[in-house]
């Protein structure tokens, strides 16, 4: 169920390379290619969908989601803390429309975002 045309979706699918730094059975994590901090990764769910709120229903991809962003996090050395984002739409931020969850961590966060 991957959509043609989709960055992330091509990705998975190593039609175009991308650094990986985990994977599990539902999601993959790779490296930003443009980071934000020391840290940033992106993990995102294999299936095509067009944001996190689409996984709603679909409790174990979502449970999968989550447990290899903390695994990435752990992985990382992450263990003073992390940023995690997802932005949804375009007034969200969003400019990939394939659902992912930034890992931002390894510089002290500010708040409010931007
Ligand atoms: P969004 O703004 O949709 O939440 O985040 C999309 C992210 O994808 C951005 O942080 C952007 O830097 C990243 N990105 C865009 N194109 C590529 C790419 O080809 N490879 C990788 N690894 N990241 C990308
Ligand atoms: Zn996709």
């Amino acid at each position: 169920m991957s959509a043609p045309t989709c960055l992330f979706c091509k990705i998975v699918a190593e039609r175009i390379p991308a650094t990986v730094v985990a994977r599990s059975e539902h999601s993959l994590a790779f490296r930003d290619i443009d980071p934000q901090a020391p840290t940033h990764v992106l993990v995102i769910p294999r299936r095509h969908v067009q944001n996190v709120g689409e996984l709603a229903d679909a409790p174990r991809e979502l449970a999968d989601l989550f447990e290899l962003a903390a695994r990435v996090a752990a992985q990382e050395g992450l263990g003073r803390g992390y940023r995690m984002v997802t932005n949804t739409g375009s007034e969200g931020g969003q400019i990939v429309f394939h659902a992912h969850v930034h890992v931002l961590g390894g510089r002290p966060m500010q708040w409010p975002p931007g």
